[in-house]
């Protein structure tokens, strides 16, 4: 498995001096893709090592980490459960239709329930209800997902100044940030609104991974489009734009996002003539189809 890197050309670039490289780890599986595979990889060898043969996660109802831990249960051999934030909708969205299709066994929670679920007593409940079982964060993210994703920036063969990557709870960044150890620029794109509390975040968890602080990176946080999973008729078109410029499809929570921020930030001349980026295209297409018949998103 492999996440080559595909050079972009474009007028913008070649009229500011700057060449932009996209890091495909969409291309790593085809069902495990992008940093929710780097994310799974030695938490999957720990969950073997400790002898579990259940897996037990949470996300959304459209969670790029479900799909991707019910597709992993089921290449190597693991029960899931996903518990899943709010109540069931049938039929089921393509995301849990596909989670369902690799045995995932869905577990729906209310909202407010799902706020509790890092507290002792609801993860005491679910140990109770489901026996054994190597859980996995919402989202991935813990330290084992960090040492996966230093595996990020291992394999870039290039020389470069400055990697941009998406963040949902920081922690692909975290493993970036771990991997490169104080070199280069690093970039972070919030997602969310109000990013500003990741910063903290990917801090506490490089400092927990291997007792670092760093300073080589910071976080951009004006593109969330108004939130998370809130999509505006300007990302599409750009996305949609890119898409026939580049041939590299995008998804409108997380990649999306970065790549418009990239290039407005181009747009602002923010990036010195002679710049060498790397783009980090996490994955996470498996959503688009849920936005395809939604949005009009060419995919
Ligand atoms: C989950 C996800 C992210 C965010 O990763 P974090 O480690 O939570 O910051 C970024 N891009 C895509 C495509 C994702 O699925």
């Amino acid at each position: 498995m492999e996440a080559p890197l595909q050079k972009l050309e474009d007028d913008l670039l070649k009229e500011q001096g700057v060449a932009l490289w996209v890091k495909r780890e969409d291309l790593l599986h085809p069902h495990i893709s992008g940093n929710k595979w780097r994310k799974l990889k030695y938490n999957l060898k720990a969950a073997k090592q400790q002898g579990h043969h259940t897996l037990l996660t949470f996300g959304g109802a459209y969670s790029n980490h479900i799909a991707a831990t019910a597709a992993a249960g089921k290449a190597y051999g693991f029960r899931t459960i996903g518990i899943i934030r709010g109540e069931e909708h049938l039929p089921l969205n393509p995301t849990l239709a596909f989670a369902t299709s690799c045995g995932m066994q869905l577990h729906y929670i209310s909202r407010e329930k799902y706020r509790l679920k890092d507290e002792p007593g609801f993860l005491k409940e679910v140990q109770q209800q489901y026996g054994k079982v190597y859980m996995l964060p919402e989202g991935g993210t813990n330290l084992l997902a960090v040492k996966g994703c230093t595996e990020i920036v291992d394999d870039i063969t290039i020389d470069y100044s400055h990697i941009c990557c998406a963040m949902g709870t920081g922690g692909t960044l975290a493993g970036i940030v771990a991997g490169l150890a104080g070199e280069k620029a690093i970039l972070g794109f919030p997602a969310l609104k109000g990013g500003d509390f990741l910063r903290q975040e990917v801090a506490e968890l490089v400092q927990d991974y291997n007792g670092q602080n760093y300073h080589n990176w910071h976080l951009i946080t004006v593109y969330h489009f108004g939130g998370y999973a809130k999509v505006k008729p300007d990302l599409l078109a750009f996305m949609n734009q890119f898409k026939q410029q580049h041939n590299i499809q995008l998804e409108p929570i997380y990649t999306g996002k970065m790549m418009y921020g990239i290039f407005d930030l181009l747009k602002q001349g923010y990036f010195p003539a002679g710049s060498i980026i790397v783009a980090v295209h996490t994955g996470g297409l498996q959503g688009n189809a849920g936005f395809e018949q939604r949005l009009g998103l060419q995919v």
